[in-house]
């Protein structure tokens, strides 16, 4: 499989070469050069894999640079019962009123867990991935590297989970100071693992973003101490993310003439831009509703065509804060597929129009109006008053209780029921992160899993800078990874 930028470049680059990369040289996001098709009998034939094989079987179309031995142990070394708490890995189950409904007569609602990893975030079901990916890679090619990164909260700990103990990588996490959930910097703060540096900045996630980038930025210093990203645009995790499209889809019928709906709480695109790889490859999803919290600009761009960035003094805090986004860095990918593959079309909007005046309008054109009819997607808003309501009305008729980002999705999912298409919601968080927002609707603490039991308790291993480049880059410099012998 070759590897193109979604802005036109095309170097003939395959999985390895793009794994440990960021954006293309151009600017642009990497996508295969096709998506692979995946017919009635291999549907048929996957249908009974355990979702390690799934796994393997998916990766394969993808990977054609890593003998398939050891990319099936990569596989099942990731996607275990100890890692992920059930066989299934990700259980689907019905959510169902006292009366036995999922809402009129309707086909059934389902969630589907993919927050029973060790951060409790399903971002794990990628980030484990890539962390033995890493570890094989960059043993193969005898080189190190140190990841750095911003987070306000589950990208950063899913990382950290992902990378600790792995050979050749280190993890520098920048947070800033004070404004994770207290539960979420109990999770980073307590890895002890030398290859483990959580450093809280003394500012906002703004700030610690903008000094990810200024070290980056100064390619000498990022070459001399071999600085990487794991960030979502990364398609590694993408194609990770593919599998629980089919594990749900599996789940959720019995024979592959059916078709079913899957609704994802969305931040940047990363999560459902899966899906419609999914689809792409021939998986039978009638519809992807994207669901939004208040930074709404994904559910903008799907009911008008418009898509324009915010500010950050334009972006909400809000209490599904994984979802706080300005713009949607992996939605670049998708538009690409809606304008044709046109890289210079696609360049034009991404390079020239949302620089120079923050948006690009597709409202009135062909490809906008394909976006509901071709490739099947809707969208809808969802608030702190719906987040609330949903999280108590999950509670109260179908005793479940679900987290922030969940209730969005949830919350829009209800308006998008088909009388015969399951509609799958992607369980992305467990309530116990955000355990506040589960006191306000509900009046009691989450559910907390035995494992996390008094971790706020544990000693913590953090180091505080102030918002400063060199201090930053003297801390690096002075814990990095060593050059491989
Ligand atoms: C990251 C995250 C999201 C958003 O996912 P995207 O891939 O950015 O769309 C939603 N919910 C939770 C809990 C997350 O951690």
């Amino acid at each position: 499989m070759r590897y193109i930028s979604t802005r036109g470049h095309d170097a003939g680059q395959r999985f390895c070469d793009i794994l440990l990369e960021g954006l293309a040289p151009d600017g642009g996001l990497y996508l295969p050069a096709s998506y692979p098709q995946v017919d009635d009998a291999t549907l048929t034939r996957w249908r009974r894999l355990p979702y390690a094989e799934l796994a393997f079987e998916i990766l394969s179309l993808y990977v054609d640079d890593i003998p398939a031995d050891d990319l099936r142990a990569i596989c099942r070394r990731t996607y275990t019962r100890e890692v992920f708490g059930t066989d299934a890995i990700v259980p689907l189950r019905p959510l169902v009123d006292k009366t036995g409904s999922s809402g009129g007569d309707a086909a059934p609602l389902y969630l589907e867990a993919l927050s029973n990893g060790p951060t409790l975030a399903f971002k794990d079901m990628a980030m484990q991935l890539l962390g033995n990916l890493f570890e094989y890679e960059l043993k193969r090619r005898g080189e190190t590297l140190n990841i750095l990164g911003a987070t306000s909260g589950d990208t950063g700990s899913a990382a950290e989970y992902a990378m600790r103990g792995k050979r050749g990588v280190s993890v520098f996490m920048t947070s800033p100071r004070g404004r994770m959930s207290p539960f979420q910097q109990a999770q980073m703060f307590s890895l002890m693992d030398d290859n483990i540096h959580n450093i809280a900045i003394d500012g906002v996630f703004d700030d610690c973003q903008d000094l990810v980038k200024a070290v980056s930025g100064d390619l000498a210093f990022k070459r001399k101490y071999r600085i990487g990203t794991v960030n979502s645009i990364n398609w590694a995790r993408l194609v990770a993310q593919v599998v629980y499209y089919f594990a749900g889809y599996f789940q959720a019928t019995t024979a592959n003439a059916q078709q079913v709906r899957f609704t994802v709480p969305s931040g940047n695109f990363g999560n459902v831009c899966a899906g419609h790889v999914a689809r792409m490859m021939g998986l039978p999803i009638d519809l992807l509703v994207v669901a939004t919290n208040e930074n709404d600009v994904l559910d903008e761009f799907f009911r008008t065509g418009r898509y324009r960035v915010r500010s950050s003094a334009d972006t909400h805090e809000t209490s599904s804060p994984s979802m706080d986004i300005s713009k949607a860095s992996n939605f670049e990918r998708f538009v690409f597929d809606l304008v044709g593959r046109d890289a210079a079309r696609l360049g034009d909007l991404f390079g020239a129009q949302l620089a120079r005046q923050g948006f690009f309008d597709l409202g009135a054109d062909a490809v906008f109006t394909q976006a509901a009819s071709r490739f099947g997607f809707a969208s809808g808003r969802s608030t702190h008053a719906d987040r609330l309501a949903t999280i108590r009305s999950t509670f109260e008729d179908c005793g479940e209780m679900v987290d922030t980002h969940t209730a969005d999705g949830i919350k829009v999912a209800r308006a998008h029921l088909h009388a015969t298409h399951p509609m799958i919601v992607l369980e992305t968080a467990l309530p116990i992160k955000f355990a506040a927002t589960i006191v306000e609707a509900l009046g009691r603490q989450p559910v907390r899993p035995p494992q996390f039991e008094g971790i706020e308790l544990r000693p913590r291993r953090v180091t505080d800078l102030a918002a400063d480049l060199p201090a930053i880059k003297a801390f690096i410099v002075a814990h990095c990874e060593p050059v491989a012998a």
